[in-house]
């Protein structure tokens, strides 16, 4: 039996915890308590969470597009507090506001050394949260290398369009970008998900002259047109490819930017590209062992037409500069928010975001 004084010491001693949205095994998603992460680490920082964002690419996880994880903490896309900071980073202090990429890079290997942060270390290695360590679906969350990943929020922007830099801009400017659009050019963009839209949005910031959406939802085919898009092709009735070609006078494209992830949409975006032109893919392509590419519009492999691959990506840098965008209103992306959740409704969100019911487009999850 414990004396008091041990009993005491005890409780002095308990680690306090938090609640934590986990995946507990493939398939299966809840919440569990964790001992809030207390140690930053000498180049780290802990973070309080204050608003997050559901992805769809958080159920592919669930899924088991990148294996097996147990009871890790799910989620990406996150603004907050700076909780506690390790001793050795600088250009941030405890209590400021700050948004953390999806994709956290450690700005020293090799790969990004080379230029291409988002592929740290290894393949994708720069995509660490719900990947490699806990995500963002937690009361605190812990951000490696911190000095290169947080980026203050300015004052005149609030918590709610920050989050969408974490990987929404991120992701669907860096579509747009890697599409190598001329100012005037044209260009499609297959499917109007919340990247989608976001690289409709890139296109339009870039110069394009024309710009093509391709989506049924109504909801989506409407915030297209908001964004940007000039003319929206619904699949659902209407061949987009054989659209697209009438739309160039059978020229086809001068980019086109896959924001799916399917086969139909991939073969598609080089069905549509003009010889010299560039599909830009920033899908994720969630299952299968291969995707096809269409030999003849592809020129027998001699058709000058470049294909690009991008993840989000990261950095303060990355982010200062998305976040200047938001200062100075020339995006808002806050239409993508078409439901909000407390966090201890999440599981409700990642349901919905799973199967996409009541033409959800992110759901915001509010921590306070
Ligand atoms: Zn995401
Ligand atoms: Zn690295």
């Amino acid at each position: 039996m414990a004396t008091m004084t041990e009993a005491v010491a005890g409780r002095k001693t308990a680690a306090p915890t938090m609640k934590a949205f986990v995946m507990k095994r493939l398939g299966e998603v809840g919440f569990m308590e964790k001992p809030v992460p207390s140690d930053p680490g000498p180049t780290g920082a802990i973070v309080k969470t204050t608003r997050a964002l559901v992805c769809t690419s958080d159920t592919h996880t669930v899924a088991g597009a990148i294996g097996e994880r147990k009871d890790l903490t799910l989620g990406h896309e996150a603004v907050g507090i700076v909780y506690k900071l390790g001793r050795e980073v600088k250009g941030v202090k405890e209590g400021d506001r700050v948004a953390v990429n999806a994709i956290t890079p450690c700005y020293q290997c090799e790969n990004c050394l080379r230029g291409f942060p988002s592929q740290c270390t290894q393949m994708l290695g720069g995509w660490k949260f719900a990947n490699i360590k806990d995500g963002v679906f937690a009361e605190y969350f812990h951000v490696n290398d911190a000095e290169a990943n947080l980026a203050l929020i300015p004052d005149k922007v609030s918590d709610e369009a920050a989050v969408y830099t974490c990987d929404m801009m991120s992701t669907g400017f860096a579509g747009a970008e890697n599409a190598a659009i001329p100012i005037g050019g044209s260009v499609a963009i297959f499917a109007q998900g919340p990247v989608g839209l976001m690289a409709t949005v890139g296109a339009r910031l870039l110069g394009a002259g024309l710009i093509i959406a391709v989506e049924s939802v109504p909801k989506r085919r409407e915030l297209a047109l908001r964004f940007g898009a000039d003319v929206v092709i619904d699949f659902s009735h209407t061949d987009p490819v054989q659209a697209i070609l009438a739309l160039t006078q059978g020229q086809g494209v001068d980019s086109a930017i896959e924001s799916l992830g399917s086969q139909a949409t991939f073969e598609a975006c080089v069905k549509v590209t003009r010889p010299g032109g560039t599909v830009s893919n920033v899908g994720y392509h969630g299952h299968g062992d291969y995707l096809m590419i269409p030999r003849l519009e592809w020129g027998v492999g001699m058709g000058d037409k470049t294909i690009r691959t991008a993840l989000c990506p990261g950095g303060k840098e990355r982010m200062r500069r998305l976040l200047r965008l938001l200062e100075n209103g020339r995006v808002d992306p806050t239409p993508l928010t078409t439901h909000r959740f407390r966090f201890d409704q999440l599981e409700t969100a990642f349901r919905m975001m799973k199967t996409k019911e009541d033409g959800i487009i992110k759901p915001l999850i509010l921590f306070d």
